[in-house]
This record gives C-alpha cells, structure tokens and sequence, in this order.
C-alpha cells in the first residue's frame, strides 16, 4: 500500500521552525524573527511547538499556545501559515492536543527495539526486495548497500515503533479528520542513532503503514545536549545529515510518500557548529528542513530580564538560585540531555553579586566569549519549573521588561538560527 496525500490538504512548507515558548508570551518576538526573515527573502513558517513535558512542568495547557500564536500572528499581520505543534506526543497524551494542534509529532523512540513478530519481518522483507542489494541515490556519492539480513534487522528493530506511529496517526485522524493536520514521526529520543540504510527501511514501513508523514525527527550521530552546542564531528553529521535527506528522496518517488517529506532536527536549542553543514545540504540538494529549537527563547527571557536590571536582574538570580539548589530533581527527566559540570557552577552567592552584563555574558550562547558558562545555561536550561512556580510574579516581571527581553528573544531567533541555516526562497 503506498500513500498519496490528499492535495487539498494540510501541507508544511519547505523551510519551518519549530519554535517553543515555555510561558506563551514570546509569540510575537518570535513571529518578528519570522518576519525579519521574509523581509530579506528568507520564507519561514514558524511551528509553535510544546510538549507534554514541558506543559506539566509549567503547569499550562495545549490551548493556551494557540491563543498566543493566533494573537501574534493577527497583531503583527503574518500572511503566510503557522502550525501548532502537539510535540512528543504517544496515545497516552494526545487527546488533549486534538482541538488545538495542526501539527502532531508521533513519538515513537520507547517503542523502538519492541520485538515484531517473526512472521511480520518475513512478511515485510518479501513486501520489500528492493531494499536488499546496490541503491544509488541521488546526491551521495556512494551507494547504500543492505543485504537481505541488514533490512529484516532493521525491520525486526523498528516496525513495532511504526505501527505504533501508524496506530496514532489512525487515532488522530478518525476525530480530526485526514489531511487536516500534519504527521511528524520522530524517533530522537532513543538511544542509539538511526543509519542512513535504517531510515529507508522505517520509510517504506511508514508508507505500509499508510501515514502521511511530511517530517520524520531521526536521532542523529553525536550528542544534541541541552541548551549547548553540538558534540560530536560536525563532518560526520554532514555525511549523514546528506545521505539521510538522499534517503527520503528516495522514498518519497519509491513509496509514494508526500512529495514535501523533509527531516525535522529536534537541536535541543543552537547546535550552532552543524548549521553551516545543514544549509551546504540544503542548498546542493534543494531539501526542505523543520528545525525544532524551543528552549533558546526561554533563556532570552532571562538574558532580557538581567538587562533589565533591578528587581528583573534580581528575579533572574532567584530562578538561578533556585534551579541550584534543586539541580537533581530538575535534572532528572533530561538527564539523556544533559551534561553538567556541577564543579563549574557558580554559587548562588556569587552569581548575587553579578551586573545584569556579566549575568548575560555567562548565559548568553556565544561561545567565544570567555565568560559564557555551558553549564550555567544548560541548568537554566531545564530550570524554567522555578519560574513556573513564580507564577504571576515571573509573568508580570516579563512584561515589565518586555524591551530586552523580546529584543533578546527576536534577535536570537533571526540572527543565530534562521540566518546561518535557512538558504534563502526566491519570490
Ligand atoms: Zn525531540
């Protein structure tokens, strides 16, 4: 069975950013970015996205990032689309989202490894000769080779996590309806990578499957840590990253899978060091891209709220304090993600002795500068549940300060994600 899509339906643009907003009051920050980059030739279509995770730690619901969204979008009059991510979703928690995201992203990883039948492997494997054997792609120089045991391992690997993928797709679809929301299948958050070879194998099983996946989120070579940078080779993403967007073109001619199908690289926020490799890709091969970096605007709030001075600067130092002293319990459910030096955070008494620039220097993403602090903004990073916990007070605070801080959150969107990866759309 190969997939078509409905042409009347939902489709992703080429170039979209998946953008995060832990407290719903960045939208419009973030939609300038959007249209600072339209304005220079640059279309981007912004997907507002927030996981379950994030939501129970803050306390909010899927509701709320629309009605931000919706409000940015007719305030600052943005005439291209804008999606509204249910991110990290699995049956257990997509009910909630139904109503207000057009834009589910199936989370699969746990589901990966979970033995498929015997019978299912043969089944699959005599469904798809022609993934054993020689495969040219298109754009990479060196063919991909499977034999027959490469592809029944892969299938017997990952076939349970995409008829789980399928199993909630069919879920969103009978109270949706088809084609009026857009399927990302994402398997990052699991252990191990996925091969350029095992992501044609998953392709094919996500046309058998029958869902119309216009992104799939693979878990890459290398570590995308929290709030930092990428580690790893940049050059073998690259290999990869190019073999793996060869890879989808492939199946979407082979398998009939939608014509728009693009990766979607889930950074964990500014894996600055790969985006010059993500755009070459781009730009030789004429690839679409998603790229989801959601809590960089939550660290421009606080960058904006210590520019801000005074009591802004000081509530910027509590939520330090705070995220100090509880590191474990905040660490624990990104402990994958994660990679602090508690030996090289600063105490909450010497951190209350810091001017707003030396509070911004520490947290700001600028790697060359000598007093920016990885492990300083990967805590913060995963600290926004003290915030939370502020309620009204960090809300009110936010507004009173909404000048550096939406200056802090537009310009980082625009000047360090969208500029250095997205090559530019011609009109
Ligand atoms: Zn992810």
């Amino acid at each position: 069975m190969a997939v078509r899509t409905d042409a009347s339906g939902l489709r992703l643009g080429k170039y979209s950013l998946g953008v995060g907003d832990r407290f719903a009051q960045q939208a419009r920050a973030q939609l300038r970015a959007c249209i600072e980059a339209a304005a220079a030739g640059i279309e981007i279509i912004p997907v507002w996205n927030k996981s379950n995770r994030e939501h129970n730690i803050v306390g909010s619901e899927p509701a709320g990032v629309r009605e931000a969204a919706e409000a940015a979008v007719r305030e600052l009059g943005w005439k291209f689309p804008f999606h509204v991510d249910a991110d990290h979703i699995g049956l257990q928690t997509v009910d909630q989202f139904l109503e207000s995201s057009d834009f589910f992203t199936l989370d699969v990883a746990d589901a990966i490894g979970r033995a498929a039948e015997p019978a299912e492997v043969e089944a699959f494997a005599a469904r798809h000769p022609e993934l054993c054997g020689t495969i040219e792609l298109e754009g990479i120089a060196e063919p991909l080779t499977l034999t027959r045991e490469d592809a029944m391992c892969a299938a017997e690997k990952y076939l349970g996590a995409v008829r789980e993928a399928g199993r909630i797709y069919r879920h969103i679809a009978e109270r949706k309806g088809t084609g009026t929301f857009i399927t990302e299948v994402s398997m990052d958050e699991s252990d191990a990578p996925q091969t350029p070879p095992e992501l044609l194998v998953i392709l094919a099983a996500i046309s058998d499957e029958g869902i119309p996946a216009q992104t799939i989120a693979p878990k890459f070579s290398g570590r995308f840590n929290k709030g930092v940078d990428y580690v790893g080779a940049p050059e073998q993403f690259e290999r990869e990253f190019r073999a793996d967007v060869a890879v989808i073109a492939h199946a979407v001619a082979r398998f009939g899978l939608p014509d728009n199908l693009k990766l979607s690289v889930h950074t964990g926020s500014d894996k600055f060091s790969i985006y010059p490799a993500i755009r070459r890709v781009l730009e030789e091969s004429g690839a679409g891209v998603h790229l989801k970096t959601a809590g960089t605007t939550w660290l421009e709030e606080l960058i904006g709220l210590a520019e801000a001075g005074g009591e802004a600067l000081d509530l910027a130092k509590e939520v330090y304090r705070g995220a100090y002293e509880r590191r474990s319990e905040l660490c624990g459910p990104y402990a994958a993600v994660i990679d602090i030096d508690a030996a090289r955070l600063p105490s909450p008494g010497a951190v209350a002795g810091w001017s707003s620039e030396q509070f911004a220097a520490a947290l700001r993403h600028d790697p060359a500068c000598p007093d920016f602090n990885p492990h300083f903004r990967q805590l913060l990073h995963v600290g926004y549940k003290i915030a939370a916990e502020m309620g009204s007070r960090y809300l009110e605070m936010l507004r009173a300060a909404e000048e550096p801080v939406s200056r802090n959150v537009t310009y980082n969107l625009y000047q360090r994600h969208i500029r250095p990866l997205f090559p530019r759309t011609l009109h």
